[in-house]
C-alpha cells in the first residue's frame, strides 16, 4: 500500500484526481475501480508494486503495430478497473499479483534484448503509482514505455506520463456512441474523454486507436462519425484497429459481433473517411501495413506477428513516401 498520487482533501472526505469519475471518498471508503482506499485522511493505491508476473512478447500481440514493430517489450498487467465491464481485457485475479521491484522489470528487458515496457490491462492508469515508478526507471535505462489505455482519465495525469512515455493505445467501444457509454459503461460524458484522447495528441504521444466494435443498430454510421472525427483531431495517420466484440455476455447478448463482410465494410469506410492505416484484427488479410500512397505492402503480417519488414530509413522502398512510426 502506498500513498497515492492525483487526490486533494475535500470538505470531510477526498477527491479522486485520477479518472474522469472523480471520485470523492470518505474515512475507509473505496474507489469505483477498487483499489483506491482512504485511511487516515489520506488516498491509498492498495496494490502498490504487485503486478501479474512480467511478460515477454512480441509488441504486435498487444495491437501495436506503428510503434518499434517487429520487436520484443515486456508486458505489465495488474488489478483496477474504471469500467464497470472487462471490455477491453479479461479481468486479472488478485491472488496471482506478485510485488516486483523495477529493477527486475528493468533487467528482465535487457536479459532478452527488450526495447520497449508496455502497461497494459485492466486499466493502468488506476494503478499508476506502480506504472508511474516503472517507467521511470526504464525511460533513464533508455526503453521505451507505452500504455495501453481507455483514456477515460484526467489530463493532468497524462501531462505527468508525457515525460516518461512515447506511445499510447487508445481503446474505445463502440466508436464511442454516447449512449452505450452512458448505459453500458456509466461514462456520461463522452467530450470530456474525447477531449482526454485529444490531450495525448497534444502531449505528444505516438497514438493508435482500437475500436472495439460490435453489431447494433446504427453501428456503421456511428464508425463513420468516428473515423471522421479521429481525422479531424489527431490526424490522418493514426493506425486504427478494428476489433471485433469477442464475448457477448459482457453486455448480456445486446450487441453481437459483426460477421466478416460488414468488418470489411467498415475497413473501407474508415479510408474513405481519411485513415491511412486501417487493420482488422479478426482478418488476416487485413492486417499488414501498405504504403498510402503507393500501396506498396511494408510491414507483412500473419496475424500478430510480422513476416517482412520492408521500410527503409522510415520510408515506402517504392515512392519513398513517409511511413508514420517509430523506428
Ligand atoms: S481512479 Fe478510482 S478512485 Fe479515482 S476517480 Fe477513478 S475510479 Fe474513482
Amino acid at each position: 500500500m502506498k500513498e497515492a498520487m492525483f487526490w486533494h482533501p475535500e470538505r470531510n472526505g477526498i477527491r479522486c484526481d485520477l479518472c474522469l469519475r472523480k471520485c470523492f471518498l470518505t474515512e475507509g471508503k473505496k474507489g469505483y475501480c477498487g483499489i483506491r482506499v482512504v485511511k487516515s485522511k489520506k488516498l491509498y493505491n492498495i496494490h502498490f508494486s504487485k503486478i501479474l508476473k512480467p511478460e515477454i512478447i512480441n509488441i504486435e500481440k498487444s495491437h501495436i503495430f506503428h510503434f518499434l514493430p517487429d520487436t520484443k517489450t515486456v508486458l505489465i498487467q495488474s488489478k483496477g478497473n474504471n469500467l464497470p465491464k472487462p471490455v477491453f481485457s479479461e479481468p486479472i485475479d488478485e491472488k496471482k499479483l506478485v510485488e516486483y521491484e523495477p529493477e527486475k522489470i528493468i533487467e528482465l528487458a535487457k536479459k532478452n534484448g527488450v526495447k520497449s515496457i508496455v502497461y497494459s490491462f485492466e486499466e493502468p492508469m488506476m494503478y499508476v503509482e506502480t506504472v508511474y515508478r516503472i517507467a521511470k526507471l526504464a525511460y533513464r535505462e533508455g526503453l521505451k514505455n507505452v500504455l495501453i489505455t481507455n483514456a477515460f482519465v484526467e489530463t493532468d495525469v497524462i501531462k505527468n506520463l508525457s515525460k516518461y512515455f512515447n506511445g499510447v493505445l487508445i481503446n474505445v467501444f463502440a466508436s464511442l456512441n454516447e449512449k452505450i457509454y452512458s448505459d453500458d459503461l456509466e461514462i456520461l460524458d463522452v467530450e470530456k474523454l474525447k477531449k482526454s484522447i485529444v490531450y495525448f495528441r497534444k502531449q505528444r504521444f505516438f497514438i493508435e486507436i482500437a475500436n472495439h466494435v460490435a453489431f447494433y443498430e446504427g453501428y456503421k454510421e456511428d464508425h463513420k462519425a468516428f473515423a471522421e472525427w479521429i481525422v479531424e483531431n489527431l490526424g490522418a495517420s493514426i493506425p486504427y484497429h478494428l476489433i471485433n466484440l469477442r464475448d457477448m455476455d459482457i453486455f448480456e447478448g445486446k450487441y453481437y459481433p459483426l460477421v466478416p463482410t460488414d468488418l470489411i465494410s467498415l475497413y473501407d469506410d474508415a479510408h474513405f473517411a481519411g485513415l491511412r492505416y486501417v487493420y482488422v484484427d479478426d482478418l488476416e488479410e487485413y492486417q499488414s501495413t501498405h504504403c498510402y500512397n503507393c500501396k506498396t505492402p511494408v510491414i507483412e503480417r500473419e496475424g500478430l506477428k510480422v513476416t517482412k519488414m520492408n521500410v527503409i530509413g522510415g520510408r515506402c522502398p517504392n515512392c519513398r513516401s513517409k511511413i508514420e512510426l517509430v523506428e
